[in-house]
């Protein structure tokens, strides 16, 4: 039997198809134009499953998938898994989590802002464990998209989001101040799943690690 797969919707998803596909991990059909969640591959007998980003370190710490891709962003939000291995960063998916808020706020312009600082996102544990370690004191208010209409709704001083281009920044009059980290896609594996499916893990790893290199 070959590797159950989870991997993350949306533009991960798109990016890691040809790396997957150049393992030799092609899917039947194309996720992309199908409201199907699973898949098996053509060949190897891999199965790849569709998810929310957030959900894939859930699926692989608990071996319901062997292997999962997602970005560091929600492996970090996820915490410690203590039954998955972070194995290769494919460099694909490359944005920062940054802090940002209006342009012409006080926090913009460098000026002391209120305290406790009121900070709207979805990355709630990373961002409490970024204050913390600043030593600032802060509220966080916890919401599950669009962060950037918080500051301009009076929800909140500053968020906390991913950046890529900074376009969805600028458009709603937010500019970006602090980079919390670099994001990356990363392939993560089940603890077990190392141990019992040792070689076609490697396997899958050493082929999208040269791909990742080169
Ligand atoms: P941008 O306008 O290019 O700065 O893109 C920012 C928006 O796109 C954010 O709201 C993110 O949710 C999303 N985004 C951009 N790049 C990524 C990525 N690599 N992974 C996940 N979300 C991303």
């Amino acid at each position: 039997m070959g590797l159950t797969i989870a991997l993350n919707r949306g533009r991960i998803l798109k990016e890691c198809l040809p790396l997957l596909a150049r393992a030799g991990i092609e899917p039947t059909e194309n996720p992309d134009d199908s409201r199907k969640l699973i898949f098996e591959s053509r060949s190897g007998g891999h199965r790849l499953v569709v998810m929310r980003g957030s959900d894939v370190p859930t699926y692989v710490e608990y071996g319901a998938a062997d292997v999962g891709i997602t970005g560091k962003d929600t492996i970090m939000e996820y915490g410690r898994g203590t039954h998955f291995y972070e194995r290769l960063d494919l460099g694909i998916g490359r944005c920062r989590l940054m802090t940002a808020a209006p342009a012409e706020s006080d926090l913009a312009r460098g000026l002391d802002a209120r305290r406790p600082l009121r900070v709207a996102t979805k990355f709630v544990n990373v961002t409490r464990q970024y204050f913390e370690s600043k030593g600032r004191q802060v509220t966080i208010i916890p919401l599950s998209g669009a962060m950037e209409i918080a500051p301009l709704m009076n929800l909140s001083d500053c968020i906390v989001d991913i950046v890529d281009t900074g376009n969805t920044l600028k458009a709603n009059g937010l500019v970006a101040l602090e980079t919390i980290a670099e994001i990356s896609s990363r392939v993560i594996v089940n603890r077990a799943a190392m141990k019992t499916r040792f070689a076609e893990v490697q396997a899958l790893v050493a082929t999208l690690g040269a791909d990742a290199d080169g």
